[in-house]
């Protein structure tokens, strides 16, 4: 008999064979979080009151999200068909490019970026184009505008980009929508809220912009997994035949309406992040780091080829922040979540002495 050592085993299509294995540093965490753009404190005190309420019997039932999909839609001044919650937005971008790409057709998006679009690009037959931005790593649109081509069916942005931190006009999305209309534009706007810019108000108008957003940043609620995309109903129709029913678990919905009613727990949060970049950015300035100018809740550093020990440093100190190093264009630079003033304050200092060491360190 044969054993599985001689059987013929399954093997996975050629484009997953060739993926690259992405595995984010999420275990051992317990320090302070400047590593994963998320809220650094907690959510909303009524989103901990919905939770606490929510019964054992009713964990038995199957989500049901219509209701607050609604809700959510009227949130955002659109109509329930033009609104889809995801399982985070990670859920949105992989559906829609289930949804979208065909062998053949062409990703574009301008790097470095979000990870999560390569990586769903990438087990699709479709071909990832990218456009890489300059040492300033400002949004390289002309460029952007020229990879253009008939084959291209869905260009990803960030808007505020990861991890630099910069913007794309609003000008420049509805330029790119207009160029092409064969395209999906989807303008992921995690960091809406820091931001302040927004094109959800086009939704509708453009056939071919779908907005997405998430509640894992501003809102403090990245471990409940909850996003949304937002489009014309007829797109946001086909995604649906792809998008699982049942993939926004109950805890999610439940506490999507108190997180989204609770504005002033939010504004209180965006408030205080916003007052601790500027502080954190006059410390950089002060300790002669280079910053990238940014419109979010995080900064990207350049720390050189010392990047690892850098960031190990910090870890000792208790902070923990991403080295960036690997993205296209970023060798030695580090990516700093911006918390509070106060959890800024505790991190400057232990920047200033991790890099007083490695300067130490060079001077041997
Ligand atoms: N989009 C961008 C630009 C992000 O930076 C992130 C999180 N790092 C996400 C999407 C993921 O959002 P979610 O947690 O809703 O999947």
């Amino acid at each position: 008999m044969a054993d599985a050592t001689t059987t013929v085993a399954p093997v996975p299509r050629v484009r997953v064979r060739s993926m690259k294995e992405y595995h984010p540093p999420l275990g051992s965490r317990d320090a302070m979080r400047l590593d994963f753009n998320e809220n650094t404190l907690e959510c909303s005190p009524r989103v901990r009151e919905t939770l606490a309420q929510i019964s054992a019997g009713a964990l038995t039932r199957y989500p049901e999200r219509a209701p607050v999909e609604a809700i959510v839609a009227a949130h955002l001044g659109l109509r329930a068909e033009q609104v889809a919650l995801t399982n985070g937005v990670d859920e949105a971008i992989h559906v829609l490019f289930e949804t979208f790409l065909e062998a053949g057709d062409e990703v574009l998006m301008p790097v470095p970026t979000y990870t999560m679009y390569e990586v769903y690009a990438s087990a699709t037959d479709a071909r990832v184009v990218t456009v890489q931005a300059a040492d300033d790593l400002l949004f390289p649109f002309e460029r952007l505008m020229a990879a253009i081509t008939p084959r291209t069916k869905v260009i990803a942005i960030a808007n505020p980009n990861s991890p630099s931190g910069s913007v794309t006009t609003r000008a420049q999305l509805l330029e790119l929508a207009q160029r092409a209309p064969q395209a999906v534009l989807l303008v992921d706007e995690a960091y809406f809220h820091f931001f302040g810019e927004t094109v959800m108000d086009l939704v509708g108008t453009l056939p071919n912009l779908v907005v997405a957003r998430t509640f894992s940043k501003a809102y403090g609620l990245a471990g409940l997994r909850l996003g949304l995309l937002a489009g014309p109903a007829d797109l946001v129709r086909w995604v649906r035949r792809v998008l699982s029913p049942y993939s926004v678990n109950s805890l999610a919905l439940a506490c999507l309406p108190p997180a989204l009613e609770d504005t002033a727990y939010l504004d209180w949060y965006v408030g205080e992040v916003l007052a601790a970049r500027a502080e954190f950015e006059a410390a950089l300035d002060a300790a002669e780091v280079r910053r990238w100018p940014s419109r979010t809740n995080f900064v990207l550093v350049e720390i050189g080829a010392r990047h690892g020990e850098f960031v190990r440093l910090m870890r000792e100190a208790g902070v923990l922040v991403r080295d960036r190093s690997s993205d296209p264009g970023c060798d030695g630079r580090v990516r700093i979540t911006i918390g509070t003033r106060g959890q800024m304050r505790q991190a400057v200092t232990a920047l200033n002495n991790a890099l007083a060491a490695l300067r130490a360190e060079g001077r041997k």
